[in-house]
């Protein structure tokens, strides 16, 4: 079934200068890119975005890293793309995550790990909304 997800090329993999090799595999891993967004998220932003999370000790610290710099922010559309879009970026933790996988390749630690994804349908469609406006949304 064709689905769309969210993903975020996280401020560590920006800082580092290694968003365009990311952004390289997820042009070779078949999934259509719908819209791009370079943004440096206020603490109140991130703290939204990351909301569910607002009762874990690391949801402070999650807060804090995602406002170090400016993320990439996109929407991936395929079949299965919320899976399959996870199951490139690896583990959360990179020294879990399987060889070949994003974060294996570019995370620093569990937090910061290079790369976010939905983890459904239910938070795809709250995260896609959270970060683009449907007219910067591109159709294929
Ligand atoms: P994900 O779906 O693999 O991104 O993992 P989660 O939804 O569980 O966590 C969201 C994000 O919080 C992760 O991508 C990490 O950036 C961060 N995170 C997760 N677990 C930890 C942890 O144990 N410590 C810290 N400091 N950050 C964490």
């Amino acid at each position: 079934m064709t689905e769309r997800t969210l993903a975020i090329i996280k401020p560590d993999a920006v800082a580092k200068g290694v968003a365009g090799q990311i952004l390289s595999r997820i042009e070779q891993g078949g999934f259509t890119l719908l819209a791009a967004k370079l943004i440096h998220l206020s603490h109140e932003q991130a703290a939204g975005f990351y909301i569910v999370h607002r009762e874990r000790p690391f949801y402070g610290s999650l807060c804090s890293f995602m406002t170090t710099g400016p993320c990439l922010a996109l929407v991936l559309e395929g079949d299965d793309v919320i899976r399959r879009w996870r199951d490139l970026m690896g583990a959360t933790d990179p020294a879990k995550a399987a060889p070949g996988t994003i974060r294996r390749d570019f995370a620093s630690s569990i937090e910061s790990n290079a790369v976010h994804g939905s983890d459904s349908a239910e938070s795809a469609a709250f995260e896609v909304s959270y970060f683009f406006a449907a007219l910067e949304i591109c159709p294929r």
